[in-house]
């Protein structure tokens, strides 16, 4: 805090680094998260404030048109009025709020990634012809490369739109669904645009097919906006404390509702697994065994 002399916050200054800043080399807002007296506290710092300084443009694996820098922070005076939301301490509120909305994003990212990868081995599969028929009639591919996952494609972006009109339709506090949708459309995306490589045999690992360069770029979305087992552990904290906190009610809630769909659906079988994860997450928690963990 730097403070008038009435001994009023007029400012702050801050000190600090932070690794892989997407435009962190070219923006010209910076939203900074800081430690301050009350809590970790958002601020806005202008390019070309003294003592900010981008550093070296990453040469990354994918994403290669987006810049990624390093941002240093050296004694940056920011005055008081670039605290977002007038207060200190409320940092991490701020962020838990768009957490569902940004790792809906990412999810995204890694599903459109998948999705079309997936479009040129089906193209591909349909026109390249070995052992005297096209690689689209031999089941062996297929069902390897292909089948798979479009299934789990589906699935993924079934959930990531719910969860969007979720959202759009003013609910809050989706953090856990915007985790798993993160963790599962993104590692979905990146397996299936890994296997079009695969399915492009030679040609996949050529750069004219571009297959190989959308799996280069899926690979980010299973990292950034919160790792893929940093949502895994997000997924488990919350899922387990609601388990507890409705004593089973969260789980059999859906697993009630799936039952009454007819058979054919799937519903019924979906309920029944639903209901086997309730009874081991209480018993699990009974035992103690989510202790060691
Ligand atoms: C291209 C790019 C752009 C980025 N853009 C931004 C940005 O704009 N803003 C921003 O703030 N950040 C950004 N990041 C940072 C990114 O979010 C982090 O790199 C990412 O969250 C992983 O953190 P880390 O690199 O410190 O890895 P580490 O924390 O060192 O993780 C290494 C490995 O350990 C695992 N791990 C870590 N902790 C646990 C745990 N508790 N349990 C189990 N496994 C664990 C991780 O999942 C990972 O597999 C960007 C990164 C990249 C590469």
């Amino acid at each position: 805090r730097v403070l008038d002399e009435k001994g009023q916050i007029k400012g702050y200054r801050i000190n600090g680094q932070k690794q892989f800043i997407t435009n962190g080399g070219v923006a010209d807002l910076y939203t900074i998260l800081a430690d301050t007296p009350e809590g970790p506290s958002f601020f806005i710092i202008e390019k070309g404030t003294k003592g900010l300084q981008p550093g070296k443009h990453e040469d990354k694996h994918g994403i290669r048109a987006s810049d990624t820098a390093p941002v240093t922070l050296e004694d940056v005076y920011v005055p008081a009025e670039n605290l977002v939301g007038g207060v200190e301490g409320i940092g991490l509120k701020q962020a838990n709020r768009v957490f569902g909305y940004t790792r809906l994003m990412v999810a995204t990212f890694g599903l459109a990634a998948g999705m079309s990868s997936l479009e040129k081995v089906i193209a591909y599969a349909k026109e390249r012809v070995q052992f005297g028929t096209t690689l689209a009639e031999k089941q062996g591919y297929t069902h390897k490369l292909l089948v798979p996952n479009a299934v789990r494609i589906e699935a993924a972006r079934a959930y990531t739109e719910e969860v969007a009109e979720r959202i759009d339709s003013g609910e809050e506090d989706l953090q856990v669904e915007g985790s798993i949708a993160k963790y599962f459309a993104t590692e979905v995306g990146d397996a299936t645009a890994n296997d079009g490589i695969q399915a492009l045999g030679g040609y996949g690992y050529i750069r004219e097919y571009e297959v190989e360069k959308i799996k280069r770029d899926a690979k980010i979305a299973t990292i950034f906006e919160g790792t893929s087992e940093i949502q895994q552990s997000i997924i488990s904290i919350f899922r387990l404390r609601e388990t507890i906190r409705t004593k089973g009610g969260f789980y059999s809630g859906m697993s009630n509702e799936l039952s009454s769909l007819p058979e054919q659906s799937g519903g019924p079988m979906v309920a029944r697994a639903i209901w086997l994860l309730n009874e081991l997450l209480l018993v699990a928690r009974k035992l103690k065994v989510t202790k060691s963990q």
